[in-house]
């Protein structure tokens, strides 16, 4: 199965390492072209505005909301998270505010339980995002100070840290498992 990880900008390297080392075959996705064969996606951290700029310059806003609504499992961390909510791709039922924990507090660790997920992930914030808000069909995973930070709805998993920079690899086996399923024509969630 090939997982595609948008490379526009920020951290998609540490996700490709991580998604190699589980065994998955990774095409990095930099124009709407390199979807091709994509059965799941990775949105990682960087910064919100470039992403959405370089989204923009290559014409693939369309093209990532096709492949979400057609099914294919995303895992979107940071601005990741970001890039997915209602006033970007609008992927995913939720308002992100970004920066959500005051520009001072540049990071912090966390640790966290995600139902379906894994319990006591090891979650390093940086610059982090949270949920404002959450549409019905959004199941919350896990909260900080009562604000959400891992949302998923239907196979769209949104988290605002980041996974790829310690290790943790259970949400990208998340991932694998959910695009394995969809691939066999599994059952549905
Ligand atoms: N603060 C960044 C933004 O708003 C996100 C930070 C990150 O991805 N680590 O885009």
């Amino acid at each position: 199965m090939t997982v595609g990880v948008l490379a526009l900008q920020g951290d998609f390297e540490a996700h490709r390492k991580v998604l190699e080392g589980l065994g998955a075959d990774v095409r990095e996705v930099r124009t709407p072209a390199d979807l091709g064969g994509v059965a799941g996606l990775v949105l990682p951290g960087g910064e919100s505005t470039t992403m959405t700029l370089g989204i923009e310059r290559e014409g693939l806003a369309e093209p990532l909301r096709e492949l979400a609504a057609a099914g294919a499992p995303v895992l979107g961390t940071c601005a990741g998270m970001i890039m997915l909510d209602r006033d970007h791709l609008g992927v995913l039922d939720i308002a992100a505010e970004r920066n959500a924990f005051g520009r001072q507090v540049h990071s912090f660790e966390a640790r966290l339980d995600l139902d379906g997920v894994g319990d006591g992930v090891e979650a390093i914030f940086i610059r982090a995002p949270w949920a404002r808000e959450v549409g019905d069909g959004v199941e919350v995973l896990a909260a900080v100070d009562g604000h959400p930070v891992a949302v998923r709805q239907g196979d769209v998993l949104a988290v605002s840290f980041h996974p790829e920079l310690n290790g943790e690899t259970r949400l990208h086996s998340w991932l694998l498992a959910r695009i394995a399923t969809t691939q066999t024509g599994g059952e549905a969630k």
